[in-house]
């Protein structure tokens, strides 16, 4: 972004900017919370009724941004998750409607962060498909665009069965080769593993974080989140009645350590600790017409949200096949297949208005997209919901097993 366009910009909406990043630790979000807002629900283009692809999903503290498709700045303004900072970037595929908002959104939340050279910001990491990493260079390159953190794209290779051959992307076209942008840090390259027909994107304390092959226009990838189980909950008549009290041993017992008291007895965390409680896991997929190998749907399997694209009614189904997309009959094949608890469908042609804009007599409507898939999903237990933009969804705790 050049100095002109940043002033025009900073004129506009400091304040709306300043105050989302005011609250860059995502609000009061309390610990162990989860939850997913839809930023845009649309395919294709933004709309004043749809903002293209692009959701959030909220942990501990943290935004991850699934897609951002072009005015995803915009519609977090208005969002209620005022989030101006995002610590990790997921982009399925590289068309427009899910790429375009991405130079756009780095340069403000730069622009909005503390200049204060003391102020050691992270890293944003973005993930993607190989090709993302020259694209960022290009546009923030061509527009002299600095940002005052750093970022790394960790690219995934695709496979060439991704997409028919027209949508294989030239060396020339996604270059590794050309230099790093001043703020851009080496990122990894991620190929398959062929054995597990996925992509580790990173896993720590409190998260694996993988990616799965889809078959689409271009190669488009699907991601799973799956949240490490927990320890279960301490419980506390019990360590009242053994003497313990409230402070850094429970701690330590909750962390599975042995505690020793000062009778001499020894004190074992499984001894005190209810039932784990497991993991949440979500998994979000970019356009496609179909997943691809075994990967996607051993990853999903037993998904607690699966978030799948459709584009368009069963009715059109063959168009929907040819541009690489799916209808809600397709989307809920996937959901039955790998045993998801919930269904929710996004991605819809801008034909489609909201519900709330929906009048009688209207040709396309969505809650018609909704009744076909659960429709597919008679007798499932698999619940299906319509994503609409600025639709925050609770991801609830797990009960012990
Ligand atoms: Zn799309
Ligand atoms: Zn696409």
């Amino acid at each position: 972004m050049n100095t002109a366009s940043a002033v025009h910009l900073r004129h506009h909406s400091e304040t709306v900017l300043q105050e989302a990043w005011n609250t860059v630790q995502c609000g009061n979000f309390g610990t162990m919370a989860m939850d997913m807002t839809f930023l845009g629900t649309g395919s294709a283009y933004p709309s004043p009724h749809r903002g293209s692809s692009a959701l959030v999903l909220r942990t501990e503290g943290e935004c991850w941004l699934f897609d951002c498709g072009e005015g995803t700045q915009t519609q977090l303004m208005r969002s209620q998750l005022r989030a101006g900072r995002i610590t990790k970037v997921f982009i399925s595929h590289l068309h427009g409607d899910h790429v375009f908002g991405l130079p756009g959104l780095l340069c403000t939340v730069s622009l909005n962060s503390n200049p204060d050279p003391q102020q050691n910001l992270g890293c944003v990491d973005i993930y993607g498909p190989r090709g993302l990493r020259h694209f960022l260079r290009v546009t923030l390159g061509l527009t002299g665009s600095q940002l005052l953190f750093p970022y790394a794209v960790h690219e995934l290779e695709p496979t060439p069965d991704q997409s028919p051959e027209e949508g294989h992307l030239s060396l020339e076209m996604t270059s590794g080769h050309s230099p790093l942008h001043p703020q851009e840090q080496p990122g990894r390259t991620i190929s398959l593993d062929i054995s597990r027909d996925c992509y580790l994107l990173f896993e720590d304390k409190k998260f694996v974080v993988k990616a799965f092959r889809l078959f689409h226009r271009v190669p488009s990838f699907g991601f799973c989140i799956q949240e490490c189980d927990r320890p279960g909950r301490l419980n506390t008549e019990l360590l009242k009645e053994l003497g313990l009290k409230p402070g850094p041993l429970y701690g330590r017992l909750k962390a599975g350590e042995s505690v020793t008291l000062e009778s001499g007895r020894v004190v074992l965390p499984q001894e005190v600790l209810e039932e784990p409680i497991p993991g949440r896991k979500v998994c979000i997929l970019g356009d496609c017409s179909s997943v691809l190998g075994e990967g996607p749907l051993t990853l999903c399997s037993g998904a607690d949200i699966l978030v799948h694209e459709a584009t368009l009614g069963n009715e059109h189904q063959e168009k929907a096949v040819d541009h690489g997309h799916s209808t809600p009959e397709m989307a809920a094949a996937v959901a039955r297949a790998c045993c998801a608890q919930r269904l929710l469908l996004y991605h819809f042609s801008q034909r489609y208005k909201p519900s709330a804009l929906q009048k009688e007599g209207d040709e396309d409507s969505v809650s018609e997209l909704k009744r076909q898939a659960e429709e597919a999903l008679q007798d499932s237990g698999i619940e299906v919901t319509l994503a609409e933009d600025f639709m925050t969804l609770p991801i609830p705790l797990k009960r012990p097993r």
